[in-house]
């Protein structure tokens, strides 16, 4: 289903779920409206909520539209983009002083990477078709949260320090992540 906010559609998706609040999310470029069993009444809930879903699509579609401008490298091989991912682990993580356990290169849908409280890192593989310098931030990225788990300042202070311009990347992997999405 389709809702026009000023310039901007946004498809949506309606749920009912047990919960207590009715709540929104966005996934896959979707809006979710995520409502208790025996509430109807939607709009109320998007009128409330229309300037954020606004913004968060109005970015989408930014994002998508810079993604146009990006190219995916196809000439890297799996073992090739292993090494790269093992060495820049080790040099990181050294650099750091931090003890990665074991590191998993997987598909993963949602995610560039992910890193367990046991000092598990996982790394997504369609990475390997990113420029290396945003590999190794990705990289860089999931060894700090061996330090610091969540997002919070303390986290992006640490990222900071060898990232002072980490913004630039994070939003450099969200347009990336339009290219690849869709890959097998
Ligand atoms: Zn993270």
């Amino acid at each position: 289903m389709k809702i026009k906010i000023q310039d901007i559609e946004v498809n949506y998706n309606i749920f009912h779920r047990k919960v207590k609040y009715a709540r929104l999310e966005i996934k896959n470029e979707t809006l979710n409206i995520i409502m208790p069993h025996g509430v109807k009444d939607y709009n109320i809930l998007i009128k409330k909520h229309e300037k954020w879903i606004y913004q968060k699509f109005s970015r989408i579609n930014r994002l998508k539209i810079e993604s146009e401008t990006r190219k995916l490298d196809h000439s890297r091989s799996n073992d090739s983009f292993q090494e790269i991912v093992r060495d820049y682990v080790d040099r990181i993580s050294r650099k750091m002083g931090l003890k990665v356990n074991r590191v998993t290169l997987r598909r993963m849908k949602t995610r560039w990477g992910s890193c367990s409280s046991l000092g598990n890192i996982s790394i997504n593989t369609r990475l390997k078709y990113l420029p290396k310098g945003l590999i190794k931030y990705v990289i860089h990225h999931e060894v700090c949260h061996l330090k610091v788990r969540k997002h919070d300042k303390q986290y992006w202070s640490l990222v900071s320090e060898e990232y002072p311009n980490y913004k630039k990347y994070e939003e450099e992997l969200s347009i990336y992540w339009f290219l690849v999405k869709d890959l097998d």
